[in-house]
């Protein structure tokens, strides 16, 4: 089993659409190891988002993720990377495909609703920072 970190974005919280999202990831066979609504600061924003900081379309990125409460959140499962990313869908909702979170529920690139762990490096890395007292001593 493996796990992996969820972000639901305040886009999706606003929207109403977190028991929706939650559904898909538990009826797939996912289990919630650690869920929590967190109000994300600029600090973790720029933590969490290390990679895209210098990027032209973070500053948006940044107001966006700060804009309203999002639900943080451990799952796991068998190749549960893979699945949440793929249950999640393209990045661009615009064109992610039907069936999927971003597909079905979203239109913008930027406001895609979801986040996903991309690698098991990541995993840890985004586990570690947004849930300390869950990493294994
Ligand atoms: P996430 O990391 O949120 O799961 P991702 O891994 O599919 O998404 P990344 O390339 O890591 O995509 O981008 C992180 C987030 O930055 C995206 O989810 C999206 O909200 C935003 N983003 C990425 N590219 C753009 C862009 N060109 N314009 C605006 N926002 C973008």
């Amino acid at each position: 089993t493996q796990r992996t970190f969820v972000l639901i974005k305040p886009d999706a919280v606003r929207r109403g659409l977190v028991g929706e999202i939650l559904h898909r990831y538990e009826a797939k066979g996912l289990a919630i190891e650690a869920l929590e609504l967190r109000h994300v600061d600029a600090e973790l924003a720029d933590a969490h988002y290390a990679e895209h900081v210098e990027r032209d379309f973070y500053p948006p990125l940044r107001a966006f993720v700060t804009s309203g409460p999002s639900i943080a959140m451990i799952l796991s499962g068998d190749s549960a990377i893979e699945v949440v990313r793929l249950l999640n869908g393209a990045t661009d909702a615009r064109v992610a495909a039907p069936g999927t979170i971003r597909g079905d529920l979203a239109l913008s690139n930027r406001e895609n609703l979801v986040h996903g762990s991309d690698s098991p490096e990541s995993a840890e890395r985004e586990i570690a920072l947004w849930f300390p007292g869950e990493v294994p001593a």
